[in-house]
């Protein structure tokens, strides 16, 4: 059961990340769960199960957590970007385009969502490590950063970019070579790892590039992986950034933009402990600063990517509870309408989540539970070990912290329809993903003729 009155005095504890759920959560008269002053088991009523929510006073917090603290603690300009493979839509990405963010995208799809989300073009950049030449011309032609990630983009770009035309807008992928302690699916930095170009390759590149007219390189980046809790690798990072820098400088780019990647992590459950976006903006613009000006060298433009620590307490998800299964002296499943569908961490990462009963949120706990997905999975399990207050079929169950890296990771398994997505502000929610049918899911399938013939 998340602590749902956790505005506690003491910076920090404001920051969106370290709360295990969204800034206006409020529990009413009755002892319901409310969100932005709606009733949460009422938007389950309206808009069926499962269901994303997503509250538009935590996002924009955290938006204004990253943008305060860059202007206190960096004095060169910067941009914050959203990572948009968190929680890619086109409401988000006006969400965030109007507290003043770029964008980060990885593929088509996301450039397009940001693209027609309203996101300035020159404030997004494109990332990926194996882009298609469609991914390149749509992002060259609009204007986009494009982020170098290998040899394969340099070859590609020299050949899409029309001779005599506008350079493309570059920033080039280092792999710094740190390790971090996160999951290792998502850890990106290290030596071992599919992104960017290695050390020791940089001034080659970097001296090619000089010589290319259809290359104009702005920038440097280097994102060292997720739901990092430490510090330490983004001090070790600046270091070996402002080098490159330093070198680039040496060998006659005017490098204007540094990209220190995202990472920082939030609060599944009561154990994590991650900083607060304060101190992480403070830690690494203190960090650019210093390498910076012990080098000599003119503050960059200071960029950053929050992804999951921009929008991932900001969400939650609501689930009908179905069937319950009691094995004695095992275990209790209690069965949702979702599961690893709508929620594939727990299944990938192992992740951790922390729930409640949307009417019952602080009814003291009476059983220890495993909520299990509707999915044909054994391991379909949302979170296991829990505890919650006696339930029974029909109830609203909330998991918390689901804001980032669900809806845009939720796939068809099963042939099970995506959850629609709303968000709430001041009593009101207005959808902002419509929810599947199951028909919809047979509009791409294809029976050959031949198939068709009886006899
Ligand atoms: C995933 C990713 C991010 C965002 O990471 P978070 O941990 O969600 O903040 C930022 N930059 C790049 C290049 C990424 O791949």
């Amino acid at each position: 059961m998340p602590n749902c009155k956790q505005y506690e005095v003491g910076k920090d504890c404001f920051s969106p990340n370290r709360n295990l759920s969204p800034l206006t959560t409020e529990i009413d008269v009755e002892g319901s769960l409310m969100l932005a002053k709606c009733k949460v088991s009422d938007l389950a009523n309206r808009y069926g199960t499962p269901l994303y929510v997503l509250d538009e006073t935590t996002v924009r917090a955290a938006c204004k957590a990253y943008k305060d603290a860059l202007e206190q603690y960096y004095p060169g300009d910067s941009l914050p970007l959203y990572a948009s493979k968190a929680n890619s839509s086109l409401a988000v990405s006006h969400l965030v385009a109007s507290e003043g963010f770029g964008l980060d995208a990885v593929s088509e799809g996301e450039l397009l969502t940001a693209l027609q989300g309203g996101v300035p073009p020159n404030r997004i950049v494109l990332h990926g490590n194996n882009k298609s030449d469609q991914e390149l011309l749509l992002a060259y032609k609009n204007s986009v950063l494009i982020v170098l990630d290998n040899q394969h983009d340099i070859e590609r770009l020299a050949e899409l970019v029309p001779s005599g035309g506008i350079p493309a807008r570059l920033m080039l992928r280092l792999t710094p070579g740190i390790e971090c302690h996160t999951h290792e699916y998502i850890r990106t930095g290290h030596l071992d790892s599919k992104f960017g170009f290695d050390l020791d390759q940089i001034e080659s590149v970097l001296i090619y590039l000089k010589g290319e007219s259809w290359a104009r390189l702005e920038g440097l980046h280097a994102h060292i992986g997720s739901q990092i809790f430490e510090l330490e690798p983004h001090r070790d990072l600046a270091e070996v950034m402002a080098d490159v820098l330093l070198l680039a400088q040496k060998l006659g780019h005017s490098i204007k933009d540094l990209n220190i990647g995202g990472g920082l992590g939030i609060r599944y459950v009561k154990d994590d402990n991650p900083p607060s976006i304060n101190t992480w903006v403070k830690v690494v613009s203190t960090a650019v600063k210093e390498s910076c000006s012990s080098r000599n060298l003119d503050l960059p433009r200071l960029m950053c990517e929050p992804g999951r620590s921009l929008i991932a307490t900001a969400g939650i998800t609501l689930y009908t509870i179905g069937s319950r299964k009691d094995i004695p002296g095992i275990r209790t499943y209690i069965s949702v309408d979702g599961g690893m569908s709508d929620n594939p961490r727990p299944i990938t990462y192992q992740s951790l989540y922390t729930a409640c009963l949307a009417d019952r949120p602080l009814d003291s706990v009476e059983e220890t539970v495993t909520i299990a997905g509707k999915h044909c999975e054994s391991g379909d399990v949302l979170l296991k070990d829990i505890q919650l207050p006696s339930s029974k079929s029909g109830d609203v169950l909330v998991v918390f912290s689901t804001g980032a890296y669900n809806s845009s990771m939720s796939s068809n398994y099963n042939k099970i329809p995506r959850p629609a997505a709303v968000i709430v502000n001041k009593g009101q929610a207005d959808l902002i993903q419509k929810r599947e049918r199951s028909e919809d899911l047979l509009q791409y399938d294809v029976v050959p003729d031949r198939f068709r013939v009886v006899g």
